[in-house]
Formats: structure tokens, C-alpha cells, sequence
């Protein structure tokens, strides 16, 4: 991205300092426009008000107002959902998505935003339609930071309270975000920053296949940010095929890193489980499971499969999953199922992107338009 302007949701607090004294502009200016960017009806430069029209206009051609040059946005669950494949500079296209929750027996709605922290993942797991597209490129600070930024901008902010401090935020979109530490690490203080959107590292999860080194860096770094641990499988022959980097760490010491993390940070670490038919669901694999989970501050999560098009399995039905739940309690096990959020436009990781590759998003907007105008659509 050679000569490409940055983009004003990472820049460094003092070079904006510099670039702004250059100008001959007073030093409150900084922390005003940083404030002014991360309101949530300010589209662009040119609503902040309260700046000079000059300055508003050498601001837009200095930096980006968001790193995401396009997105498309597609709704499900009677709004509750929304999703988004957004382009990027360079073309390379990555995903998030927007969840509201009705916290149950309260009118308060929970919100959380799932971001992606690379284009394409390398992990290559066989049931993800990210790792069946393999790896883009890294994404930087600003481009996982302007992914939070996009729903909190108009016309998002109008989906339920999604007003900064109202949201958590999950590392579960595209990409291993262990395998991109620095800049999701940064990403993540950019978030924190109280003169930006300032959101509270417990409002934040990682999730990551097992890059224990990754893991071990959390505990210094993000001590405060919660771990979820993709585990999948119990024993290293599974694990290695539904999780390749279990080649490189093995669930032991997968496990291991989970059980340090929470150790030292008493914070419980979510173990994630998807649940696919006559395959890692057997009693066996439950049984496993209960002696990774058992004896320190775990919790298992467990998801039924949505699998990707042309998949070889499906996800496990709901009497088996019962069944499991059931023999993990038993086990003396914390254990609760997620409900698979927006199947009806292809939530899972990396699904939405794979179905529009290769077509421009403006296309995909146009033609979604047009089938919405003839009243096809719920
Ligand atoms: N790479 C990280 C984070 C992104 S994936 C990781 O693997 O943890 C986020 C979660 O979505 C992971 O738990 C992943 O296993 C799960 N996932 C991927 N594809 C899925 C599918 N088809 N159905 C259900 N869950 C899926
Ligand atoms: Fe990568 Fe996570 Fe998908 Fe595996 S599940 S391929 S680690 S994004």
C-alpha cells in the first residue's frame, strides 16, 4: 500500500501533535480531533464542526478517514444480526459482524461485534471457509480497529445501543489473531485508548487455535483481555486434522497455555468446541475433553457445526449434543452451547467473503437491492 495516506484510527498521538503544530494549530487540537473522529454520528472529516474549514480539508487529504475503502452489509435475525465483508486499499476483502443479544428477564440488550484480525487465515482448519481460502495478509492496527469503528458509525449505531462501552468485541472473524500478535496487541490498546473508544479490556476476547507462545505473551501484554482456546478435539490424532497447528503445539500444551493464563490472571479461559456428527462428539472425545477442562478455571462452549457449502460433515443433532452436554456435567464440567448466530447469511468464518469472491461489492449491493425491491426477501 505504497504512498497510501494512514488512517486516522491508529495515528500516533504525537505525530498528530507535530502535524498539527506544523500547521500552526493550538495543542488541544489533537485530542480534540481524536474525540471529534470517535463520535458516533461523524461520517468523515468534514462533520467535525468545531474545526476550521482549512483544517477539516488538510486533515482528509493527510489521513484516512477509515482504512475500509467499501463494505457490504447484509441483516438476518429480524435485525438482531448484520454482517459485513468490507474491501480493503488493496482490494484484500475480511469480515465482521454485528450481534445484539436480549440479556434474558432484563429489556437490556447486549451487543457484540466480532472482527476479523487477518485476510484469510493459514491455519487451515477443513471445516472453516477461512482456512479453506488460505492466507491474504496481515491486517494492520488501524484496519481491526476500523472494523469496530464501522458499526459504531452511522448508520449502524442506529442497531440497538452500540455506542462505545455498550459492546464486546471478539476475535472470532477472519484470521489467527496469535498469529498477527503485535498488531492485534496493538489494535487491542488502540480500543482501550480512553481518548478513543475506550473500551475495557474485559469487554475483549481473543480467540485462537493454540499458538502457545501467543498465549503466553497475553499474560504479560493483555492480561486483562479474555482467552478462548479453539479446541475441537481431545486427543492430537483428531486434533491434528481438525486443527493443523496441533502439529506444532499439541493439546497438552494447548492446555497447558490455557491453564497458566489462568492461573496467573484468575480469569476463566472459554474452551471452544464445535460439534461435528459421529466425529469428535463421541464419548471418548467427551471424556477427553473432561480431563483437559477439569481442575482449574475453565469453561466449555460448545458449537454446533455450520458447515461451509460442499462440506464432508455436518453439525452434530441436538439429541447428541445433549447427550454430550450431558456426560461433560456429569464430569463435573462448566459447559453451555452457543447458539450459531446469522446461518441464514453465512456467519460462520469466513462463508459470506467465499460466496462473493470474485464479484464486485458494489454488484452484490445492487443486485440484493433489486431482490429486495420485488419483495423476495423475509
Ligand atoms: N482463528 C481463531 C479465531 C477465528 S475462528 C480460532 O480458530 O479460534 C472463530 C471460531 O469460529 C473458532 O472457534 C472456529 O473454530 C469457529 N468456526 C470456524 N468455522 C466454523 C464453522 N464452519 N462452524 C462453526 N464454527 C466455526
Ligand atoms: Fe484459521 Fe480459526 Fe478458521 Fe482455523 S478456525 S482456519 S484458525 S480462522
Amino acid at each position: 500500500m505504497a504512498g497510501a495516506q494512514p488512517s486516522i484510527s491508529d495515528a500516533d498521538v504525537r505525530s498528530l501533535a507535530a502535524w498539527l503544530e506544523a500547521r500552526g494549530e493550538p495543542a488541544y487540537r489533537t485530542a480534540q480531533i481524536l474525540a471529534g473522529v470517535h463520535r458516533p454520528e461523524v461520517a468523515g472529516f468534514a462533520d467535525l464542526t468545531e474545526l476550521p474549514v482549512a483544517l477539516r480539508r488538510d486533515l482528509a487529504e493527510a489521513w484516512r478517514f477509515s482504512s475500509i475503502a467499501d463494505s457490504h452489509v447484509i441483516g438476518a435475525d429480524g435485525g438482531l444480526t448484520a454482517k459485513a465483508v468490507h474491501e480493503l486499499a488493496d482490494g484484500q476483502r475480511i469480515e465482521s459482524v454485528l450481534m445484539e443479544y436480549q440479556a434474558r428477564g432484563t429489556m437490556a440488550r447486549r451487543t457484540t461485534i466480532c472482527i476479523s484480525s487477518q485476510a484469510g487465515c493459514a491455519v487451515n482448519c477443513p471445516f472453516c471457509a477461512t482456512g479453506q481460502a488460505g492466507f491474504g495478509r496481515q491486517l494492520t492496527p488501524a484496519e481491526i480497529v476500523d472494523q469496530v469503528l464501522h458499526w459504531h458509525r452511522p448508520p449502524w449505531r442506529a442497531l440497538g445501543d452500540a455506542s462505545a462501552g455498550h459492546y464486546n468485541i471478539v476475535f472470532m472473524g477472519m484470521g489467527e489473531p496469535l498469529n498477527n500478535a503485535d498488531r492485534v496487541f496493538e489494535a487491542v490498546r488502540l480500543l482501550n485508548d480512553p481518548e478513543r473508544l475506550g473500551i475495557g479490556a474485559r469487554h475483549i476476547t481473543v480467540s485462537t487455535s493454540g499458538v502457545v507462545p501467543g498465549m503466553d505473551r497475553m499474560v504479560d501484554e493483555l492480561p486483562q483481555v479474555n482467552l478462548a482456546i479453539s479446541l475441537h478435539a481431545a486427543t492430537d490424532a483428531l486434533r491434528d486434522e481438525l486443527v493443523p497447528i496441533n502439529r506444532k503445539w499439541p493439546v497438552a500444551e494447548v492446555v497447558a497455555a490455557g491453564r497458566r493464563f489462568a492461573a496467573r490472571t484468575r480469569r476463566r479461559v472459554s474452551l471452544e468446541y464445535v460439534m461435528i456428527d459421529g466425529l469428535n462428539d463421541t464419548d471418548e472425545q467427551a471424556d477427553g475433553l473432561i480431563e483437559h477442562a477439569r481442575g482449574w478455571r475453565s469453561h466449555v462452549n460448545l458449537i454446533p457445526l455450520n458447515p461451509t457449502p460442499g462440506s464432508r460433515w455436518s453439525g452434530t443433532p441436538a439429541a447428541g449434543i445433549e447427550r454430550f452436554v450431558r456426560r461433560l456435567r456429569d464430569g463435573g464440567i462448566s459447559v453451555t452451547v452457543r447458539d450459531t448466530r446469522g446461518r441464514e447469511i453465512d456467519a460462520a468464518c469466513g462463508q459470506l467473503h467465499a460466496q462473493l469472491a470474485g464479484r464486485s461489492l458494489r454488484d452484490a449491493r445492487n443486485e440484493r437491492e433489486a431482490s429486495a425491491a420485488v419483495g423476495s426477501e423475509g
